[in-house]
């Protein structure tokens, strides 16, 4: 099944008016998005209004890192999807393995989330992945496996795309083999069936993102770090368009 590809950019809190517009200057004139293959942003929050500014009516679609999965009330400090779908984002991250370790979000709050965000119309990026102890002691399939049932028992994936990120390579230079990213995208695709997009992410950069967008079951990634960089997120962009075939 033809899958059209995604590379999706994470900004993290990363950013300035500056710099985000001598970013996005470069991705548009660069050529990121195909027709088979498409290309987003996930900014912080208070750049959304720059961001989509910058990229409405262009190739390139725009997301947001987070959301709440309340739809309003006395939740001080939340963001919910209504208001990120009110600055025109498509995507929106679920899950990150950041937002699990560092504020210790549950597989529960992650599948609210999702359903919040597919409630307000807006594409889920749901990203699962184990950490290193969990993949030395072989429990990567088992830990894959309940944080995508715990969102998939509460809500069908309805058009969402996966991001299996594997947590020791996530900012460490440390990448999966095309062989490992492959492996466990087969497993999870064995669940999500043949239309679920599934991204890899972690430590993606232009050097491998090749060799591991060219895997059968890899249909482009989410990028961290080389997604700042306005040369090695096109050169990866470029890659996935060249392994979808344009
Ligand atoms: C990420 O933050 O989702 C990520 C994949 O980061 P990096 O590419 O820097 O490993």
């Amino acid at each position: 099944m033809a899958r059209t590809r995604l590379v999706a950019g994470n900004w993290k809190m990363h950013g300035s008016r500056a710099a985000n517009q001598a970013l996005l200057d470069a991705l548009l004139k660069g050529g990121a998005a195909g027709r088979k293959s498409e290309c987003a942003v996930c900014v912080p929050y208070p750049y959304l209004e720059q961001v989509s500014g910058l990229l409405r009516g262009s190739a390139i679609a725009w997301g947001a890192q987070n959301v709440s999965e309340h739809a309003k009330g006395a939740y001080t400090g939340e963001v919910s999807a209504a208001m990120l779908a009110e600055f025109g984002c498509r995507f929106v991250l679920v899950g990150h393995s950041e937002r699990r370790q560092i504020y210790g979000e549950s597989d529960a709050q992650v599948a609210a989330k999702f359903g919040a965000a597919l409630q307000a119309g807006l594409t889920p990026i749901l990203c699962v992945g184990e950490t290193l102890e969990e993949r030395e002691a072989a429990r990567t399939e088992q830990v894959v496996a309940r944080q995508l049932d715990a969102v998939t028992k509460a809500t069908p994936l309805a058009g969402a795309v996966v991001a299996y990120e594997p947590v020791w390579a996530i900012g460490t230079g440390r990448n999966a083999t095309p062989e490992q990213a492959q492996e466990v995208h087969a497993f999870l695709r064995q669940r999500t069936g043949g239309e679920t997009r599934i991204l890899y992410g972690g430590s993606v950069k232009p050097q491998n993102a090749a060799a591991i967008f060219a895997m059968p079951d890899v249909d482009g990634g989410l990028i961290g770090g080389a997604s700042i960089v306005a040369e090695d997120f096109l050169a990866i962009c470029k890659a996935a368009l060249g392994a979808a075939g344009g």
